[in-house]
């Protein structure tokens, strides 16, 4: 898909770097990267070294004041064409602010942000999902009730009591934006996004998940027992926390959506590569027009993904076209769009790359190559933040006034 005509040069320059980092630090090392958390570390700090942590945060704060969610587009593209894991985490830590900025909490980024801008790696957690039902907390139709968390106003602190399963970072993170309720009866309003210190008392963590893909980052429990935060570290109040929850959470899906499509697009230089020089039929075996439709198939899939994902960059990027027609970047019709992108996304990448898998044949599943952790990986990206399920809700209510309490 042309998108050329609507990068800028900073754009350009920006993917011409990521690409030759990730082509150079990340893909000769995709295996080892997976058994040794020091290697993964190694790769943040060069990347922290050549400003990408920073970018995100203000530059009074000793951030690089970048804005564009085009450019934050083209940093996970391109990194998740060589760790996808990897995308997520620079992600999470590039963007640890962005709710405060938003909105222009100066409590949070005194605080919080000059640990994200002092050139060493750190991380951000976005510790949203409840173990008492992780897609009840990202299910806007909700209304907060699916948020089990609590937060108490007691004087001038807030006290959270409550336990998170699976967010990133849990267990080795520098601030917790956390998802919490001040009283269920109150809907919206009580929803709260509550900013913790890795440091504060009464935090405690659960061992870090074992799980098939992702294996480059880390994952594991948040626990708040009785955990005090200043009131000023709440992000912005009743009823816009809310808001921000929701468009945080759409946000994330479609980053989500952009991992699924670098690792859609390191399946398909694998498999045009290895169809190219494989014999089957005395022949290459991408020159059996059988094949070639399944190439052709994962093409199409790859052009649709990246005309739609980056369509949303340039959406978010031009607030001042795009809120009067759909209303704020929290409103249902925002917020469908993004989760449009997001399902789309990870069911074509799901696909494409499991048809590709059959271009390879044995090889597809060899541990000795670089196939077999796409066709792991990849699978995330259609089950975090509520599911597939969840999202096509997200969808739906951008449509009509769709009650779901089932
Ligand atoms: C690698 C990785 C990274 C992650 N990162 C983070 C992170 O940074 N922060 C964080 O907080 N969490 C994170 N998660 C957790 C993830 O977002 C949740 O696991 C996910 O949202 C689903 O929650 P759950 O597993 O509790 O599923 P459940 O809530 O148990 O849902 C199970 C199924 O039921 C469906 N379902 C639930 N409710 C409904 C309904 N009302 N109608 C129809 N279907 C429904 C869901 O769609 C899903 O298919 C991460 C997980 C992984 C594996």
């Amino acid at each position: 898909m042309h998108l050329e005509h609507l990068f800028t040069e900073e754009n350009r320059q920006l993917r011409q770097t990521l690409r030759d980092f990730t082509k150079k630090e990340i893909i000769p090392i995709t295996k080892q990267l997976e058994q040794d958390y020091d290697l993964v570390e190694q790769v943040h700090q060069k990347l922290v070294d050549i400003g990408i942590q920073a970018s995100g945060y203000p530059v009074e704060y000793g951030g690089g004041g970048n804005h564009s969610m085009t450019n934050s587009a083209i940093i996970t593209e391109e990194l998740s064409r060589g760790d996808a894991g990897i995308a997520l985490s620079v992600g999470a830590n590039m963007s640890g602010a962005g709710p405060a900025a938003a909105v222009g909490n100066k409590a949070v980024l005194e605080r919080f942000a000059p640990i994200f801008c002092q050139g060493k790696l750190a991380y951000a957690c976005l510790s949203m999902t409840d173990e008492a039902g992780g897609a009840d907390t990202e299910n806007p139709l909700l209304h907060g009730a699916g948020i089990k968390t609590s937060a108490r106003l007691v004087g001038d602190e807030y006290i959270i009591n409550g336990s998170k399963m699976w967010p990133t970072h849990g267990g080795i993170a520098d601030s917790y934006i956390t998802f919490c309720n001040t009283d269920p009866s109150l809907g919206d309003d009580g929803v709260a996004m509550i900013i913790v210190p890795g440091d504060a008392p009464g935090l405690t963590f659960g061992k870090p998940e074992k799980k098939m893909l992702f294996k480059t980052v880390i994952n594991g429990s948040v626990y708040y027992d009785n955990v005090r935060v200043p009131k000023e570290y709440r992000v912005a109040g009743p009823g816009m926390d809310a808001n921000l929850c929701n468009m945080l959470t759409a946000v994330a899906g479609w980053f989500g959506g952009l991992q699924a499509l670098g690792i859609a697009e390191r399946a398909f230089e694998i498999v045009l590569d290895y169809t190219g020089t494989r014999m089957g039929g005395f022949k290459p075996v991408r020159q059996h027009s059988i094949v070639a439709g399944i190439i052709a198939d994962m093409a199409i899939g790859i052009e649709m993904m990246r005309a739609g994902l980056y369509n949303l960059a340039f959406m978010l990027d031009n607030s001042d076209i795009y809120n009067p027609i759909y209303g704020p970047s929290w409103s249902p019709e925002f917020i469908a769009k993004t989760a449009v992108v997001r399902v789309f996304a990870a069911d074509t990448a799901v696909e494409l790359i499991n048809k590709g898998a059959e271009l390879l044949g044995s090889m597809a599943i060899s541990e000795d190559f670089p196939y077999e952790k796409l066709l792991r990986d990849v699978k995330i990206t259609q089950l975090w933040l509520g599911g597939q399920q969840i999202c096509r809700y997200k969808v739906a209510q951008g449509y009509y006034d769709l009650k779901n309490w089932a």
